[in-house]
């Protein structure tokens, strides 16, 4: 599966050509974690390694292993291990959902160092809520301990389908406002304004494909064909094969939400009879609300859940049942390993009605070594996932060459 070029899986150069981006990514990695190591899988000499490797010690971005020295797989004295040095910077993220966000300050290697969430409405636009971004970024950086100058970059989760090229939301349903906006620019702005930093650069993804992100790196790293559904006030699928996101050749990949399920039901994008429209977190609380429940959202049903409301209950099995229904035809076409539902309807309820419906209409061979679960990382997955987007981006080994010489090294 290929999208536009620059878009597939990564590859390590070997041979002569080996840069140092690309023994930066054999270390990283753990492929290769010596001098000899690197010498023996890119057939470098000696002294091209230890030249390559000086650059990276420059930069601050490899140190020596606290390990001590290990045996050499080219005989001779052991070597000392070489790691990625996951303190020389940090990154900010960013998860949007329609009223709710959340923003961390993280390390290189994922780790949450300061955390915020809270109120912010995605109706109000994005000059509103990426300067109040700004504003958050600022603090949790101080409540870390960390300077503005050693933000590398900053990842943001949106729930609206996004053009990766570009960082720009495409005609999003429950986006008013945003189609086409340049976030990128303006969030780099916010934050420069905001902590008086330079410009870092701004990513900005799909929530559901950064969910299903850090969630495989972090449970499932050895999963090759993994799928995450979020159901809240939309629902949306991400999809991670061979440990890339695949965002399809126009970033429409999982946009499973709108597919027509054949009802009456008005969709908010429009449309009659979308999946969204009768089994998201949204459609539950309508329906919820028209038999006299107090409900307006999808986390009034996941509250009303966790309480163990009857109704709630069966409304969420019967939207897991159309759910599952989807779900069959996505399972037949990918045969996923982990299928992990996330989001606000995510729970006993809904999961059984995705089980019922997905093995009833699935071939069996899609679904013998499938795993149905939910979330292990629960609201940070889309933080997790943004992290780790931003790193490997500036960690790749075609852009590091262009970093190392930015910075004189
Ligand atoms: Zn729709």
């Amino acid at each position: 599966m290929t999208g536009r070029p620059g878009r597939t899986g990564r590859t390590t150069r070997g041979g002569s050509q080996a840069s140092a981006g690309d023994l930066l990514e054999l270390v990283r990695s753990g492929r290769a974690t010596t001098r000899g190591a690197l010498q023996q899988v890119t057939g470098l000499s000696r002294a091209t390694v230890g030249h390559r490797l000086e650059r990276l010690f420059r930069a601050g971005w490899l140190r020596e292993g606290a390990g001590g020295p290990v045996d050499s797989p080219l005989g001779g004295r052991p070597s000392i291990t070489l790691e990625f040095d996951d303190a020389h910077a940090v990154v900010l993220a960013a998860d949007l959902d329609t009223r709710h966000a959340r923003a961390a300050v993280l390390s290189l290697t994922g780790e949450m160092l300061a955390e915020h969430g809270g109120t912010l409405v995605v109706e109000d636009g994005p000059d509103v809520v990426l300067d109040e971004l700004g504003g958050w970024f600022a603090e949790l950086l101080e409540k870390a301990g960390h300077r503005a100058d050693e933000v590398c970059g900053i990842g943001l989760a949106v729930p609206g389908p996004v053009d990766s090229e570009t960082g720009r939301v495409v005609q999003p349903p429950i986006m008013p406002g945003w189609d086409g906006y340049d976030i990128r620019g303006r969030l780099a702005r916010a934050f420069t304004e905001r902590t008086g930093a330079g410009a870092v650069p701004v990513l900005v993804d799909n929530d559901a494909n950064l969910m299903a992100y850090g969630e495989q790196r972090t449970g499932y790293p050895g999963c090759s064909a993994f799928v995450l559904v979020k159901v809240s006030t939309g629902i949306g699928a991400g999809v991670v094969v061979d440990g890339s996101v695949y965002r399809g050749v126009d970033g429409g990949a999982g946009d499973i939400g709108h597919i027509r399920v054949g009802t009456e039901a008005l969709c908010r994008c429009g449309s009659y009879g979308c999946l969204a429209a009768v089994a998201s977190g949204g459609a539950v609380a309508r329906r919820l609300a028209e038999s006299g429940v107090r409900a307006a959202s999808g986390s009034d049903v996941r509250d009303l859940l966790a309480a163990g409301h009857p109704e709630a209950a069966a409304l969420a099995r019967e939207a897991g049942r159309r759910v599952g229904d989807v779900l069959a035809t996505v399972v037949t076409l990918l045969n996923p390993g982990v299928l992990m539902i996330a989001g606000d309807l995510a729970g006993t309820a809904f999961l059984t009605g995705v089980r019922e419906l997905l093995y009833q209409r699935a071939l069996p061979r899609s679904t013998g070594h499938l795993e149905v679960v939910t979330s292990r990382l629960g609201e940070r997955a889309g933080l997790v996932g943004a992290g780790a987007l931003v790193v490997e981006h500036l960690y790749a080994p075609e852009r590091v060459e262009e970093r190392l010489l930015a910075m004189g090294v």
